[in-house]
């Protein structure tokens, strides 16, 4: 586990618009923070440049105190949750789980310790063996957070993984994600629009607005003083 630090982080895309600016926070070691705001409020920009599929043009990212700014994604120990599943359609869930830990080299033992774990807590387990196709939405749902979860980041960034389900799944998936916080008690950015999501899971809420931080508090402190 490690913290994140954002550190007068921005961005100006090229032509000029700017989508971030000046945004400061630290995430702890362990918190769970989510992200919400209006639609272009540079939530997704935000995320990609923790994430590092997006260049940062002012400022500094920070995972545990390391700067990432010109870091490979694949390189900064963190794992991403999107909300189209990302699955390979040919491979079994398992040979999905185990495909990222397969080409880092990790032992045969660690990757079926792997697998079981995240299987176990994300009750796939009875899966393993079907193809995606296979498997329902939240299914396949799971097996992407199964993903993340073998790698065993340092840190969780989540990009509205609900928002392709139904509302009862919806429901149920993000009681889910609360029992893994729960469990695995690591650090996470949650960008999401739904308010009950941003209410059940956050340890803190950063509301965003026009690329700036408006508020950072307790569910209660922003939802007391909108
Ligand atoms: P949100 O995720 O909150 O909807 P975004 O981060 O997607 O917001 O967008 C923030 C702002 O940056 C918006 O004004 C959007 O139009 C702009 N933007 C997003 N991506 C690009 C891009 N690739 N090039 C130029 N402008 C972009
Ligand atoms: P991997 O074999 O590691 O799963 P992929 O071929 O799926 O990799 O993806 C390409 C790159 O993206 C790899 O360098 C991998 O480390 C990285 N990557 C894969 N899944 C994630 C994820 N959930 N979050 C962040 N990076 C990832």
């Amino acid at each position: 586990m490690a913290s994140i630090t954002l550190d007068n982080l921005g961005k100006v895309y090229p032509g000029g618009t700017r989508a971030v600016g000046d945004v400061n926070m630290q995430i702890a070691d362990g918190e769970f923070i989510v992200l919400v705001g209006p639609s272009g409020c540079g939530k997704s920009t935000l995320l990609r440049m923790v994430a590092g599929l997006e260049s940062i043009t002012e400022g500094e990212v920070r995972i545990g105190d390391r700067v990432v700014n010109t870091v490979e994604p694949a390189d900064r120990d963190i794992a991403m949750v999107f909300q189209n599943y990302a699955l390979y359609p040919h491979m079994s869930v398992r040979q999905n789980l185990a495909y990222g830990l397969k080409n880092r080299g990790t032992s045969k033992a660690e990757i079926t310790r792997r697998v079981d774990e995240a299987a176990e807590i994300l009750q796939i387990g009875q899966f393993l063996d079907r193809k995606p196709r296979a498997l329902s939405g939240g299914q396949r749902q799971r097996v992407a957070m199964g993903r993340a979860i073998v790698r065993e980041p340092a840190a969780f960034l989540f990009d509205e993984p609900l928002s392709n389900l139904d509302a009862k799944l919806r429901v149920a998936m993000r009681l889910e994600i609360k029992e893994l916080q729960r469990r695995l008690r690591t650090t996470s950015l949650y960008v999401t629009h739904d308010q009950l999501e941003a209410m059940t899971l956050a340890d803190r809420l950063v509301v965003l607005n026009g690329g700036q931080v408006e508020q950072i508090g307790t569910p209660l402190e922003v939802y007391r003083n909108p």
